[in-house]
């Protein structure tokens, strides 16, 4: 269904050498590459219609203007978010969290109240979150997780109590590759009350996501990791929240009327876009889901799944090798432990073959912990990897071995 030859061909970085091999680009859950059409865009833009936003009459403005608001409107679609006004610019996922937890949820949260989040979480869904509970008194309480990587639900129920104020969970875990199922999760926290956050940095470049089917309140996303620019990402959030929260930043912009006794904020979901916003990269990123839309997202989740699975199938075969994170529903992330070998040593190894991989923790050190291992060596695919890639892979993770005696 996806021609993966032309398309591998709209992906310039593809078509470099690292140490004499062919790139092997398999780090793609820490960011993707850009195709031309997102570098045309933006090259565009600074060449022929730039200029700032919102206040100005002039023709280049008004351009601009069209453009950077015509962006909010192709997210809209995207994640079929229900208005414009509900679409918040941000730097990224991390932005869009700490933003909720300042403007939603620091003005509520009072002592003895309770977050929820999961064990599996990215530490930009763990941190805002712990520093507020400290702040107020408050506590952060832990969905548990178990050996396949999937979360135990079993005692959601009861976690669910009347003192949780916030349930932030994510979509698809960066580490394990699990995918949640966040529609049941959502329906019992929705059954006391309870808003939801889902922090979609991972999910949202890889399956359909649909913000009102999963009538989830708040989803937070980063452009870098869905083939659009750094430093811009998506807060969307009901308007009835939006609404109802203070301002994060100040500055201009967010204003309506300024004196020095008082000022009216703007309305949503300029309130919470303090300050000259990224530009070229709201528009670059609108750039990157026309192609990921000209593509199709669900043809993308079936070409991953098919490179997934074939994956796991070779990498099963290697002795030693151990994969974490085998949940039945997953994204296309492989995290993997070879025995007696450091992940350090792995990445440099399959480096000098080519092969871009990422080692470490992967910011979720609660998971690392859980499996009582320093960190991973994570293989997380796009849909401009190849089966042959795959093979080369493995043939890099063989060298290892060899060479590590
Ligand atoms: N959440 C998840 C699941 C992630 O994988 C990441 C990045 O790796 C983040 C949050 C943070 O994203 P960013 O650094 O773009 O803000």
């Amino acid at each position: 269904m996806l021609d993966i030859k032309k398309i591998r061909g709209d992906f310039p970085i593809l078509r470099t050498e690292v140490n004499a091999k062919p790139l092997i680009y398999v780090d793609n859950a820490a960011t993707t590459q850009k195709p031309q059409q997102v570098i045309d865009t933006i090259l565009d833009l600074y060449t022929n219609t730039y200029s700032n936003v919102h206040r100005g009459v002039h023709q280049l403005s008004q351009k601009a203007t069209t453009l950077y608001e015509g962006a909010r409107e192709t997210v809209r679609k995207f994640i079929n978010a229900g208005s414009v006004k509900e679409i918040v610019f941000v730097r990224g996922t991390t932005e869009g969290v700490n933003l909720v937890a300042s403007s939603y949820l620091e003005p509520l949260l009072k002592a003895g109240d309770e977050i929820l989040i999961s064990e599996m979480e990215h530490h930009s869904n763990i941190i805002p979150w712990q520093m507020l509970v400290e702040r107020k008194g408050a506590k952060l309480v832990i969905i548990p997780m178990m050996e396949d990587g999937n979360l135990d639900l079993s005692g959601l129920g009861k976690l669910l109590n009347n003192r949780v104020k916030l349930l932030a969970i994510t979509h698809m875990s960066n580490s394990l590759g699990t995918i949640n199922d966040v529609s049941t999760i959502i329906d019992q926290a929705h059954a006391r009350s309870i808003p939801v956050l889902l922090d979609g940095a991972q999910s949202v470049a890889h399956f359909p996501v649909d913000v009102q089917a999963l009538d989830c309140d708040f989803f937070v996303f980063s452009g870098h990791k869905i083939y659009g620019p750094t430093g811009i990402g998506i807060l969307y959030a009901k308007e009835k929240f939006l609404n109802s929260m203070v301002p994060y930043q100040s500055g201009g912009n967010m204003i309506l009327n300024v004196s020095f006794e008082k000022t009216e904020f703007n309305e949503i979901p300029y309130k919470f876009e303090a300050g000259t916003p990224n530009i070229a990269g709201s528009i670059g990123l609108a750039a990157a889901l026309d192609y990921i839309s000209s593509l199709g997202i669900s043809n993308i989740d079936h070409y991953e799944r098919e490179l997934l699975l074939y994956a796991t199938e070779q990498f099963e075969k290697i002795e030693g090798l151990r994969i974490i994170g085998t949940a039945p529903n997953k994204g296309c992330i492989i995290s993997f432990v070879l025995e007696g070998i450091h992940p350090h040593d792995i990445g440099t190894i399959m480096d000098m073959e080519g092969v871009a991989v990422r080692t470490g923790h992967h910011c979720t050190q609660p998971v690392m912990d859980y499996f009582n291992i320093p960190a991973t060596t994570r293989v997380s695919l796009s849909f401009y990897n190849t089966k042959t890639e795959i093979d080369g892979i493995v043939r890099a993770i063989q060298k290892v071995k060899e060479f590590m005696g």
